[in-house]
């Protein structure tokens, strides 16, 4: 398996390459030359297969034998070691809780399967550099990036969810550094915690700014000569294709559940609360691999470019503003170059398997009052916004619940006139330590940090 850039301007490379460089010289994103297609048998074979089994069945066409078996069984079983339940809402609507991984996120599939694939081209890198040294000369050249002696680093700018994923996935993988930069006060304390408390090979700084500025630092140290020849940077979102594709697994997971409960003549429809379109575009790339899912439908708050531009055939990228709902507060979804792709660029195609709606702070914590009122269910804000694209849908479907609603407490708590529970999952945290560098909302700040600390 190859992946070609979609600025089609670099040459296509491996898994291994995607996934240690993010995205292409060109600037482009990477995008399997081909999806794979599942058989009959094996479909089937799904309705009953346990989670470990189906998740490297999916990837292994993916990974294309940049890693090897044994280790990928290992890779794939504990990215998905937790539960991904369907918990029905209403007669129609079900949830699809991705919120039980140690960060409550459903980014915390993506961000296992990233950093142990990269701590596994870490490792054979060290090995590699072992026998390069004892048997070629030094100027010899090497294609493997990791083996060039500068350190490795992984730059992430986050709203509050990315960051914590991201930490905990590669706390501890040898060979690879995370830098994470965060708005101060911007994210909630539970969302801190889990930034700012782990340690050893991460590194939490504190932006004295708005999520725009530390995306513009890290952005800029990509583009960035001294930076670049000082560090190996890669980034932890969903451009890299080691955290995008693994995204496809909970549709696996999901369907599993659906059709054990309502067979398989009701099609399972899905909305997805979207921000960067990448956990959307790996659902639409299950179903493109025969996966038999319904039909697709895009959540999004006022950040709507793609609701705008399916309704009126006008892609404009807009300016973010910010929502409740701050993990979608995306002006210019990156990922969706990688449905239109899918898609052959043709927009009544897309039409045909997207439909998408947004919905305003207003109505998002209206329906979280709503829906605990009404049903007992208490959603988070993302969730909320795919709940009222369910009910506008009107067809059976699943929502999928993007974040435990302890992460929003400020918005939910208010909405429900409750506390939320913090679950025993993340209760450790609150004994915790926050330790974070204040770093102003400067990339020469950051820069000239970064170069003192080699
Ligand atoms: C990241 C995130 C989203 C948006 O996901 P995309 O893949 O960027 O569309 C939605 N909800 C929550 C809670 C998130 O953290």
């Amino acid at each position: 398996m190859q992946y070609y850039s979609l600025g089609k301007q670099s040459p296509a490379v491996d898994f291994k390459t995607a996934a240690i460089t993010g995205q292409a010289p060109d600037k482009g994103l990477y995008f399997p030359t081909s999806i794979p297609r599942f058989t009959a048998e094996q479909i089937e074979r799904f309705k009953t297969l346990d989670k470990a089994s189906i998740a490297f069945e999916v990837m292994k066409p993916y990974v294309g034998g940049t890693i090897d078996d044994a280790s990928l069984q290992q890779i794939c079983a504990e990215t998905i070691n937790f539960d991904f339940p369907l918990v029905p809402i209403t007669n129609t609507i079900a949830s699809l809780e991705l919120f039980h991984g140690p960060t409550l996120a459903f980014k915390d599939v993506g961000a296992r399967f990233m950093s142990r694939c990269l701590g596994y081209f870490s490792k054979q890198a060290a090995a590699e550099k072992v026998q390069n040294t004892a048997q070629i000369k030094s100027e010899q050249k090497v294609d493997n990036p990791l083996l060039q002696t500068k350190p490795s680093t992984v730059l992430v700018a986050t709203s509050g969810d990315t960051g914590g994923a991201v930490a905990n996935g590669f706390l501890g993988v040898e060979g690879v550094e995370v830098i994470i930069l965060y708005p101060k006060g911007k994210v909630s304390p539970i969302q801190e915690l889990q930034l700012t408390t782990c340690g050893q090979n991460i590194t939490a700084l504190e932006v004295e700014g708005s999520f725009d500025d530390c995306q513009a630092m890290v952005k800029d140290a990509f583009m960035d000569g001294e930076l670049n020849a000082a560090y190996h940077l890669t980034s932890a979102n969903s451009i890299n294709v080691a955290r995008w594709l693994p995204q496809q697994l909970y549709y696996f997971f999901a369907w599993q559940q659906w059709v054990a409960k309502n067979g398989d003549a009701i099609p399972m429809n899905i909305v997805v609360p979207s921000g960067n379109f990448g956990n959307i575009c790996a659902g639409m790339m299950a179903k493109a691999s025969g996966l038999p899912l319904g039909h697709f439908v895009a959540a999004c708050n006022d950040n709507n470019v793609v609701t705008r531009y399916l309704s009126t055939g006008n892609y404009a990228i807009q300016k973010s503003v910010a929502t409740v709902s701050n993990a979608m507060d995306v002006g210019n979804p990156s990922n969706f170059v990688r449905i239109m792709e899918m898609m052959q660029n043709n927009f009544e195609q897309l039409k045909k398997g997207l439909s998408s709606y947004s919905y305003n702070d207003i109505s998002t914590q209206a329906t979280i009052t709503r829906v605990y009122k009404e049903y007992g269910y208490t959603l988070d804000p993302h969730g909320a916004v795919a709940f009222l694209a369910a009910e506008a849908f009107n067809q059976p479907a699943i929502i999928v619940e993007t974040a435990h609603p302890v992460k929003f407490p400020e918005v939910v708590e208010t909405a429900i006139g409750q506390t939320i529970a913090i679950p025993p999952s993340v209760q450790f945290l609150l004994d915790k330590e926050k330790v974070a560098i204040p770093m102003g909302a400067s990339f020469e700040k950051f820069k000239n940090w970064m170069l003192s600390k080699l």
